[in-house]
């Protein structure tokens, strides 16, 4: 089969991801076959191929935002059935036995595995996931359009659900990309106000069309305005001098959660400025199995979409290259097998 490999981590921009004919994986125990149709790109990918998450095998299959089909049950796999289409989402596996997994926070488990990090993930034509955490999705759906919601959408949730804990009502988010706009869309029909923080001129311009109340643009004088006014905040940009503004722009008692696997330096903290007042910096870390779920029960009943574009399998470096870039309005998708 046709897989995107990487091998060393280094710069997008020389392609690390190299198009290879690579076996078919099997299913092993309780695991099925996919045959991957769409696969989601995530900024975590990015920094996978370049290295800032270090890596965990010498040879990796990226992609964790995926929509396929099921085409083989391993032993014992008897979730699913052939044809049923899932979503496999970044959290691979968790040993089942630790504090965290028997305390319903198994998104801690330390002996956690990911998908497209650990385990060869959704560039590629097929690909084996356990079937526990795979996700059943409607058999009509299209595939590009779910696949972002695998991890950009169920992890803005996750961060979402931290930001309104306290029953906060005006959420600001910074940074603009795939998961934002997706988690806006979602706050908005859930009655919350939202403001949005970024630099990007065009990003501003797409949230006011999905529902932000105010936008700002985060290098400029707008920033001002913004400090003290928000209940809680939600970082999506991986810049750790977006977390000191977040910090300065909630009121007290706020919240800012940080919705990055991966940020730059953050600090040095002034504190009174950033935490007094008993500010709280939080962040959040892969899914639940129960939050996936609560949230793509959500995004379906509320008709959540991303807006998105498509590159093919073999242009993965390019539609990376173009996230990084910020090239990207919303989310962009890698289209993988279309002959269903
Ligand atoms: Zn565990
Ligand atoms: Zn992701």
């Amino acid at each position: 089969m046709k897989a995107m490999v990487l091998h060393d981590p280094y710069r997008i921009e020389d392609r690390p991801l190299k198009q290879e004919e690579v076996e078919m994986p099997e299913p092993k125990e309780n695991q099925v076959l996919i045959k991957v149709r769409a696969c989601g790109v995530c900024r975590t990918d990015l920094h996978i191929i370049e290295g800032e998450l270090k890596p965990i095998k010498s040879k990796i299959i990226p992609g964790h935002e995926i929509v396929g089909e099921i085409k083989q049950l391993g032993y014992g796999a008897d979730r699913f059935s052939i044809g049923d289409i899932v979503g496999v989402p970044w959290l691979y596996s968790t040993c089942g036995k630790c504090d965290y997994c028997l305390s319903g926070r198994e998104n801690l488990c330390q002996n956690k595995k990911f998908t497209g990090y650990s385990e060869n993930g959704g560039y590629a034509e097929y690909t084996v996931a356990n079937q526990d955490f795979c996700f059943k999705l409607p058999k009509n759906i299209n595939a590009e359009s779910v696949a972002p919601l695998l991890c950009s959408g169920i992890i803005g949730y996750h961060a979402l659900k931290s930001a309104i804990s306290k029953g906060e009502k005006h959420i600001g988010m910074f940074g603009f990309g795939s998961s934002a706009h997706l988690t806006l869309q979602l706050a908005v029909k859930m009655g919350y106000t939202v403001s949005v923080a970024s630099r990007n001129r065009d990003h501003l311009d797409m949230a006011t069309g999905l529902g932000a109340k105010y936008t700002y643009k985060s290098d400029s004088d707008d920033m001002e305005k913004l400090k003290g006014t928000l209940d809680s905040a939600i970082v999506f940009a991986p810049v750790g001098v977006v977390v000191m503004q977040a910090l300065e722009s909630i009121k007290p008692g706020g919240t800012v959660v940080i919705a990055d696997i991966y940020t730059t330096p953050i600090g040095p903290l002034d504190y009174e400025k950033h935490l007094f007042h008993e500010k709280v910096l939080t962040s959040v870390e892969a899914n639940t199995r129960k939050g996936a779920e609560e949230y793509l029960a959500l995004a379906f009943k509320f008709g959540i979409k991303p807006v998105y574009t498509t590159k093919k399998l073999e242009d993965a470096n390019d539609a990376i290259l173009d996230l990084k870039k910020e090239r990207v309005k919303g989310s962009v998708v890698l289209r993988v097998q279309t002959d269903f």
